[in-house]
């Protein structure tokens, strides 16, 4: 009998002494492993130096030294037509409703003598065309009502017309009045970005960006040498780096080449 009250006792301060203990302590975090910092470093792409940007526009101009655009016009008012229809759409899909709309209608008059039916009738090849026939219509009032049927040659009176946004006066002011500035369209937003030249979240900073790195003597054709080099060589799926002129410069990461 005290053999098992020996015993009993033996187990209780062993239970006695084993709640007493502090609990241990609790793991430290693993450091993080040094490949990951050293991911990170490598995806900061290296700043773009003066010399860098004057060369990438230097080989732009040497292999192409009058880029055009390739929406078709005849004068400045077919020009602006032609932006406000391109909106979410190819140039090639508006070349092909406009050849025929600016055989007839080359002026605000002419167009607004056409009506609106007719003018939807042209373009209904075009995306959203029912909207853009009527702003098309609207803005050739416009003109008339406030510009003398001229397209007037400020950013912000283009911007008050019907359908015509920030990038469309850019435009306009680029190709019909020979203005420095920069329209950001899907192929320069993406070319700014991927290339590091001008890294933005939204159209305008991208603009705004590239505003500010490219020397004024690039600035005349700077926004076509982007668009046809986003168009035809830095594509959105599978851009060519292997045969992109300025591959040695990119930042893009992700490059081929
Ligand atoms: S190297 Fe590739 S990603 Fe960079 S600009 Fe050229 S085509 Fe675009």
């Amino acid at each position: 009998m005290a053999k098992i009250i020996r015993s009993q006792r033996a187990r209780t301060s062993s239970v006695r002494s084993a709640s007493k203990k502090k609990p241990a302590k609790a793991a430290r975090p693993l450091p993080k492993p040094a490949a990951k910092k050293a991911v990170k470093k490598a995806v900061k792409p290296r700043p773009w130096t003066a010399e860098e940007i004057y060369e990438v526009f230097s080989r732009f101009r040497k292999a192409n030294p009058e880029p055009k655009g390739e929406l078709e016009h005849l004068n400045p008012y077919t020009l602006l037509v032609a932006v406000v229809l391109s909106a979410q759409a190819t140039d090639a899909g508006v070349n092909k409703a406009t050849r025929a709309l600016f055989a007839v209608a080359d002026t605000p008059e002419k167009m607004i003598a056409l009506g609106e039916d007719s003018v939807r009738e042209y373009i209904k090849t075009i995306g959203l065309y029912r909207n853009k026939a009527k702003n098309v219509i609207a803005l050739s009032e416009k003109l008339i009502a406030e510009f003398g049927g001229e397209v007037p040659r400020t950013r912000a009176e283009i911007e008050s017309l019907p359908g015509a946004g920030r990038k469309t006066a850019n435009v306009v002011l680029n190709m019909a009045f020979g203005e420095h500035t920069m329209a950001v369209d899907t192929h320069v937003f993406r070319v700014g970005n991927r290339t590091g030249l001008a890294p933005g979240k939204t159209p305008l900073e991208v603009e705004l960006g590239l505003e500010k790195v490219i020397p004024t003597e690039f600035m005349l054709h700077a926004h076509h040498w982007l668009i046809l080099h986003g168009r035809y060589t830095c594509l959105a799926r599978g851009p060519r780096c292997e045969v992109c002129l300025i591959n040695d410069l990119c930042r893009w990461p992700e490059k081929t080449a």
